[in-house]
């Protein structure tokens, strides 16, 4: 069975040092869910302070990375550094780097190779616009997103993968998918998976979904079989975090 997987993606807030121990301190007193593997993703300058206040049974997840290991690169941080300060995770690909900090699909598989070959797990964010999805396009955009990260990765590299399908349009909308476009979009991730790396894979990789996960839509995707878990924006700021943490007790 998949481990159920929650990631807090705090983007860029909240505004202040305070605010983001208070949130820590928050999770840290919480009853969570053992079963769930959990991970927090705040801003670059604040990952270090925080993976030492943070419950040791979470895990801390950088936002970005770039693909090389040092050097001229002003205002980028590179997986080697990450892997120095013993920060496990990052998240790559996110439709907010893809659109605003025009990310290409090859330069997001680039950066999944380069993090893999330091030792970090990558959350790779994948998704269409709405758009897309009206077009019938949802398939596709997904598998061309996920192509050149399937080429530069061996077939052991995806026990350090997590698949976060994230609808454009649902993101920070407050229009979540409903269960049925999420369980149907992620079948097909799966199944298209299973064909491009191996069934093996397919069935071991967890697959989550993102976009307006809060509180009171959280119990219903959990029960989906395909939505292994959450990658969680604007409700990671809040106490409504811990019940989605919480969503497939
Ligand atoms: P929201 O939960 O705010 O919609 O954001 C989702 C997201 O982008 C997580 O990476």
């Amino acid at each position: 069975a998949r481990q159920f997987f929650v990631g807090g993606n705090l983007k860029m807030n909240p505004d202040t040092v305070a605010a983001k121990v208070a949130l820590i301190k928050a999770i840290n007193v919480a009853d969570l869910d053992p079963t769930t593997e959990l991970v927090i993703s705040p801003p670059t300058i604040y990952l270090l302070p925080l993976k030492d206040i943070l419950r040791k049974d979470a895990k801390i997840a950088a936002q970005n990375c770039y693909f090389k290991d040092s050097g001229a690169f002003t205002g980028e941080i590179s997986p080697a550094q990450l892997a120095d300060a013993e920060i496990p995770f990052v998240i790559l690909g996110h439709s907010e780097r893809r659109t605003l900090f025009h990310e290409t699909s090859e330069i997001v598989a680039t950066k999944t190779r380069a993090a893999l070959d330091k030792g970090i797990s990558v959350i790779l964010c994948i998704g269409e616009t709405l758009a897309q999805r009206e077009a019938g396009e949802t398939a596709k955009v997904n598998e061309a997103q996920l192509e050149p990260v399937i080429d530069l990765l061996k077939e052991s590299d995806w026990s350090k993968i997590v698949v976060a399908y994230e609808p454009v349009w649902a993101i920070g909308t407050g229009k979540v998918a409903t269960s049925q476009q999420a369980q149907d979009t992620q079948k097909d991730i799966r199944a298209f998976l299973s064909k491009a790396v191996s069934p093996a894979v397919a069935e071991s990789t967890r697959i989550i979904y993102g976009g307006s996960v809060n509180g009171s839509n959280c119990k219903e995707l959990a029960k989906l079989p395909d939505v292994d878990g959450f990658l969680v924006g604007g409700a990671s700021l809040k106490p409504e975090f811990v019940d989605i943490v919480n969503s497939n007790k």
